[in-house]
């Protein structure tokens, strides 16, 4: 039987917005949404402030009963004691958090975490509760190199080592080359990865998961391509950077299914 998964948009704001521009944000959003019609049960919408806006955003959303989850944008391999700056993955479970992105390209570029930290902050996030959101992608230099896929098709494997084959993950595919600079990959070029990527959760995780898996795409999604990206059997919803500042733009993202042709 085939497992039908809910198409996922998710907003990552990087190091935009503060509190109050991210609860204005949220609330503006969401009345578009609502002024659209928007069917709400058949997208799942997460949005990722930065540390410091996401006590407001829990607290509107669950005021306003808004119907979008709401994740950080990374979390600690430690779970409390000595680790100045470092914000753990308990805390952020008993904030609500539903979702943590990990090992996004910028993480792995400027904060030097390499595999192995992507794989600990993984079992850090089961552990508290919080659904990985694993970021994997090839810089211009791998595409050249090895091609598309060997370089996050690699970097899957060894996060998923000692994952349990029953936990919830998502998988996000964005090409670094991809990632803010408005050169989106082709839907035929991103499919191709992504049923890569999912072939390796059917190893490393079994069937069950492979099915059931959201595995989205990211760089440079926008409302203008965001529908050629969801026609792709393996594609199952898009991890949005820039495109998930603006409340029109996101909110025409997140209302893909009612673009022309989907
Ligand atoms: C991202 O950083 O995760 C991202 C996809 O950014 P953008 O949409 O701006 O390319």
């Amino acid at each position: 039987m085939a497992v039908s998964r809910t198409p996922l948009i998710a907003g990552n704001w990087k190091m935009n917005l503060d509190h109050l521009q991210a609860v204005a944000l949220v609330q503006k959003l969401h009345w578009s949404l609502k002024d659209a019609d928007h069917d709400f049960a058949s997208v799942d919408v997460t949005v990722f402030p930065p540390f410091t806006d996401i006590r407001s955003v829990q607290t509107l959303i669950e005021a306003d009963k808004i119907p979008f989850g709401f994740g950080a944008q990374d979390l600690s391999v430690h779970d409390s004691g000595a680790y100045t700056g470092e914000v753990s993955g308990a805390f952020l479970g008993k904030l609500g958090c539903s979702q943590v992105i990990i090992g996004h390209s910028e993480r792995r570029e400027y904060h030097a975490e390499d595999d192995a930290v992507v794989a600990a902050k993984t079992q850090a996030a089961l552990k508290h509760g919080l659904v990985p959101v694993i970021c994997v992608g090839e810089t211009s230099e791998d595409l050249e190199r090895h091609g598309a896929s060997a370089v996050p098709v690699a970097q899957l494997e060894k996060a998923l080592e000692g994952v349990a084959s029953d936990a919830e993950i998502v998988v996000a595919y964005e090409p670094v080359w991809a990632i803010g600079s408005g050169q989106a990959a082709t839907p035929e070029q991103a499919q191709e990865v992504c049923a890569k990527l999912r072939d390796v959760i059917r190893a490393s995780l079994g069937d069950d998961a492979a099915a059931s898996t959201r595995v989205l795409y990211g760089g440079s999604v926008k409302s203008s391509n965001i529908a050629s990206f969801m026609r792709e059997p393996d594609i199952d919803g898009a991890l949005v950077g820039g495109g998930s500042l603006k409340v029109d733009e996101f909110s025409s993202i997140i209302r893909f299914q009612k673009h022309v042709g989907v």
